[in-house]
């Protein structure tokens, strides 16, 4: 047998499978997906098996061949269709196929190189250094770095006294824990017989003789209430041993979720169900855009139709935009499915992502929730993939290899033919687009479930508030509606845009505002150290007394962090109980989720924050939302910046009244007559999406046009700017003339990290030779990058235009 590897070296040159002969002992064990350790020139490097074919069917010759080493895997951590993905997904996004493979597994899989020394004749080598080898015979590289031992051993080295080896290790030690079973499991009733006259004793044999409990630790003996002595006895006397179990790391587990009851489903809900799950029965590899106000009941929805899902003895999968910021919804799917749902995020440990993956392949776990990367879960019989708040920008992978989760799913649905569900309140435009045009299925939900109106919204004018002498961050109505709600006990969640609000400082003299040496931005103030930070180099330096530029002392801090909001917060409202939700705050692992519970049981009586409270919130005492500050998004050079303002505002409103009380919204802007605000008060997405889709077409943006965004960096701006036409030319060179192909030009961030960067914008509807001109310009710069540090980043469907 032959086996078509691909090689883990991410170079031009390799970006193809090479041929393996498979060794007679290892024909058992090779499986395509595996991970294989195969020699490539004078190395000795990891490869995946992507084919095997038997050696009749091929012309090559076979004494050419070189064998493969190892089989790194019992069980292929790849399944098939993730190696048909894996080719589909590096054509698709012009990406090596070896990141690819990289990108799909969870990093524990990815098994980490240690170079170390092996003792080859231990006589040649000094006492000294022998003692610290360990009892294998070996001597990690590192730590012959730190020990200043390298030079001696490269000495001994060259003598043929130690040779170098490479140790490939998983990082993904087992956690175990003491467990108590029978022996004799066969011998149980006359066991028993023994031991009528101790209950005690009787009763703890009884227990662990029970099918169910044959894997319960000691730690939950005790906590049931049995008595540690009996059990010591039992085990003195030969009835019971202890061993170290392994752990499966639920990290859900030692939580009690309340279980769930289906509910009634509404007319609405209905109509969406019986169209979901007739294209599931009938196996249709459809798309139905689920469009529902906030509190409409979509997951009600997802969550009966992934039952039926399991009743056909199929999987299911739900991508959310990030889990930390769903408890809610986590907590839901444990309570309907249990121990079937696999939990994937990125706050989970190395080892608690392998344990869900795991339980995935191994079929264990049959639904999954998770954020982006989990698109990529190994279930081998999907019967449904949903996306829900399909409109985030999360579901983009910024990174190299850069995707987008719904095109995998996409594929993925037309693998499995199952139907592929996109849910949201605010839908991208682009997947509106496609409804109207039935490329979708679109599903509407135009009505809450409880038949609560949506909360009112008004917008506050804040220019004509500064006009009437208001200088504070709160309108007098905001204001008010604060008092109010604190007399009734009643919750409130006051949401501050992010994006550009984070606080400065300014030059009153002469208008100076402190840049980042390295890169042309403001650096952002922080009171805690009080300094001045850069949030792309990481650059910092102490808050400057005097104006750098002229001088003068009048510099201040400006603008307002969440910070500062809170304590002008706790200033006006001084009795006020608040809980402040931001990156700071939540940095910690579970601290968001905490925060969270905290507010919803009432220990706080405003919740602050970011973006990151305006999803999944479900508390029924929220009767008032403010938004301090509705536009602050809509003056950033990026073609979303409407659709992005009204999502979000439309998200955080849906977050007032959404059970008895009924809820109030405040937004506070500058920009009252802006129709993304407009359209959010009246609650009116498709006149937001009109509006905005004529600007989308006279602006040639997508849904109307796609778009590749290409950013080239160097360090010298000369070279940056020559590389950016390189690839101006080469553009116009394989395209036609219906491609708009815009630049080169200094990127909206000219330069962070002392490097200069250049944008070309291309807007095209179908391009026969763009496929190629792509894959020529990734090789191209690909060497280019190792050599001179000159990078080219080609971003298809591009989220981030700075
Ligand atoms: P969405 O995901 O659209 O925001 P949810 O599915 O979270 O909406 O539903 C909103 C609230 O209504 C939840 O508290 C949910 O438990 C409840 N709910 C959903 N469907 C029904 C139903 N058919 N009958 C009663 N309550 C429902
Ligand atoms: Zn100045
Ligand atoms: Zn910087």
């Amino acid at each position: 047998m032959i086996a078509q590897v691909i090689v883990d070296v991410a170079a031009k040159s390799v970006d193809r499978t090479f041929d393996y002969l498979v060794p007679e002992d290892l024909q058992e064990v090779i499986q395509p997906g595996v991970r294989v350790l195969v020699p490539f020139g004078p190395r000795k490097i990891q490869g995946y098996v992507m084919h095997l074919v038997s050696d009749d069917e091929t012309e090559i010759e076979l004494n050419r061949l070189k064998p493969i080493y190892e089989v790194k895997d019992i069980q292929p951590e790849l399944t098939e269709e993730l190696v048909k993905l894996s080719e589909w997904y590096s054509h698709y996004f012009v990406a090596k196929r070896i990141s690819v493979l990289e990108a799909m597994l969870p990093s524990a899989v990815k098994a980490k190189y240690t170079k170390a020394f092996e003792i080859v004749d231990a006589e040649a080598i000094p006492e000294m250094l022998l003692q610290r080898f360990d009892k294998e015979g070996r001597y990690a590289y590192k730590a012959a770095q730190q020990n200043e031992d390298v030079a001696s051993l490269l000495n001994l080295l060259k003598r043929g006294a130690v040779k170098e080896v490479t140790i490939l290790s998983q990082h993904t030690s087992k956690k175990t824990q003491r467990a108590v079973r029978v022996i004799r499991p066969d011998l149980g009733d006359s066991m028993l017989l023994d031991l009528e006259k101790r209950p005690k004793q009787y009763d703890v044999l009884a227990f662990l003789l029970d099918e169910r409990h044959r894997d319960v630790t000691l730690h939950e003996l005790k906590e049931i209430g049995f008595s540690t002595s009996a059990i010591n006895t039992l085990e003195r006397n030969g009835f019971i041993e202890k061993y170290d179990a392994i752990v499966k790391r639920d990290p859900y587990a030692g939580r009690v979720f309340e279980q769930e009851t289906k509910r009634a489903l509404t007319d609405e809900q209905r109509v969406a169900y019986e169209a979901i799950n007739e294209a599931v029965a009938a196996q249709q590899a459809k798309t139905f855009l689920l469009h529902g106000v906030t509190g409409s009941g979509k997951t009600e929805v997802y969550l009966q139709i992934i039952d039926q899902v399991l009743e056909r003895n199929q999987e299911a999968m739900m991508l959310v935009p990030e889990i930390a910021l769903t408890p809610q919804m986590v907590q839901r799917f444990k309570s309907r499915f249990g121990d079937e749902v696999a939990v994937l995020h990125s706050g989970l440990s190395h080892g608690e992502r392998y344990d869900e993956w795991q339980k995935i392949r191994d079929g264990r776990a049959r639904v999954s929730v998770g954020a982006r990367s989990s698109v990529f879960a190994p279930f081998k019989n999907l019967g449904m993939i949903i996306i829900d708040e399909e409109h985030e920008a999360t579901y983009k992978q910024e990174d190299y290899p850069r995707y987008h989760a719904k095109d995998i799913a996409e594929w993925r649905c037309r693998y499995h033919h199952c139907p592929l569900v996109l849910g949201s309140a605010t839908p991208s435009l682009e997947s509106y687009a496609r409804a109207t045009k039935d490329v979708y299925t679109l599903l509407s939900m135009p009505t809450r479930v409880n038949q609560q109106p949506l909360p009112k919204i008004k917008i506050r004018d804040m220019r004509e508030e500064l006009a009437n002498g208001n200088r504070s961050i709160f309108s007098e109505d905001l204001a008010e509606a604060i008092e109010t709600r604190l007399d009734k006990r009643e919750q409130i969640v006051l949401f501050l845009n992010r994006r550009g609000y984070a606080s400065f400082m300014l030059c009153r003299d002469c208008g100076h505002v402190p840049q980042c040496p390295n890169c042309d931005i403001s650096m952002t103030y922080h009171k805690t150290t009080d300094e001045l930070k850069c949030h792309y180099c990481g650059h910092h330096e102490p808050a400057p007394f005097q104006c750098p530029s002229c001088g003068s002392e009048h510099i201040r801090q400006m603008g307002t962090g969440t910070q500062r909001v809170e304590e002008l917060i706790q200033a006006r409202f001084p009795t006020a109980r608040i809980i402040r939700m931001d990156v700071d705050t939540t940095s910690k692992k579970g601290s968001h989720e905490k925060l969270l519970k905290d507010f919803g049981e009432g220990k706080g009586d405003i919740l602050l924050g970011t973006q990151m409270i305006a999803k999944g919130l479900d508390f029924p005492n929220i009767t008032l939302v403010g938004v301090l500050n509705a536009d602050t998004m809509l003056n950033l050079p990026d073609f979303r910046s409407s659709e992005r303002t009204y999502q979000i505002l439309t998200q955080v409103a849906g977050r007032a009244g959404r059970h008895e009380k009924q809820g109030e919204v405040i937004i506070q802007t500058y920009n009252p007559d802006h129709y993304a605000i407009q359209d959010v008060q009246a609650n009116d997405y498709l006149a937001f999406y009109n509006k905005e889709m004529t600007v989308r077409q006279l602006a040639k943006y997508p849904p109307y046009f796609y778009l590749i965004n290409f950013t080239i960096t160097h360090e010298k701006m000369k070279e940056a700017l020559k590389a950016a036409s390189h690839v101006h030319q080469i553009l116009l060179q394989h395209l036609t003339d219906k491609a708009f192909i815009l630049g080169p030009a200094p990127a909206a961030l000219s330069r962070i990290n002392n490097e200069f960067r250049f944008q070309i914008l291309l807007k095209y509807k179908s391009e026969p030779g763009l496929i190629d001109a792509l894959r020529y310009l990734e090789d191209y710069y690909h060497e280019r990058y190792e050599q001179e540090k000159l990078a080219l980043r080609i971003d298809i469907g591009p989220y981030m235009m700075m």
